[in-house]
């Protein structure tokens, strides 16, 4: 497994503050991070050490497919970008899934996304699409 892996899976955080983490993939904004677990379908309190390599390689992949759209619509920073266009309907608001829709439904499954705040900062997911980890669901498997 490789290192990057085996640091993410130490510890009892959950995912998205694990990804959140500079010292472990540095450049990885918050809205980035909503962004890829959408994308991935991963629970931002999915349990770290419960993330199976295939998982966070797809989220992993997910982040570098966020940013390499951010920078094709012209974004140097999606962050920065997000606060330039002020909630607007800017060229990069249009195109997020995630980030901001509290409340709306889904792109994928119409199911209306969940808002919270977790770890301190304001995080966005669908509960049909991103599922809870549960073990007994993963034992299935
Ligand atoms: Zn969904």
């Amino acid at each position: 497994m490789p290192a990057a892996l085996r640091a993410w899976r130490r510890g009892t955080r959950g995912i998205k503050q694990v990804l959140l983490d500079q010292t472990l993939v540095s450049g990885i904004g918050n809205i980035y991070a909503d962004e890829a677990m959408w994308r991935a379908r991963v629970h931002p309190e999915r349990p770290a050490r419960a993330t199976s390599v295939a998982t966070a390689s797809a989220l992993l992949e997910a982040t570098q497919a966020v940013m390499r759209d951010a920078l094709a619509q012209g974004g140097t920073s999606l962050d920065a970008l997000y606060v330039n266009v002020n909630g607007q309907s800017g060229y990069f608001a249009r195109g997020l899934e995630a980030y901001g829709r509290g409340g709306e439904p889904c792109g994928r499954c119409g199911n209306l996304l969940s808002r919270a705040t977790i770890g301190g900062r304001a995080s966005h997911w669908c509960g049909r699409c991103q599922r809870r980890y549960s073990p007994r669901r993963a034992a299935v498997r």
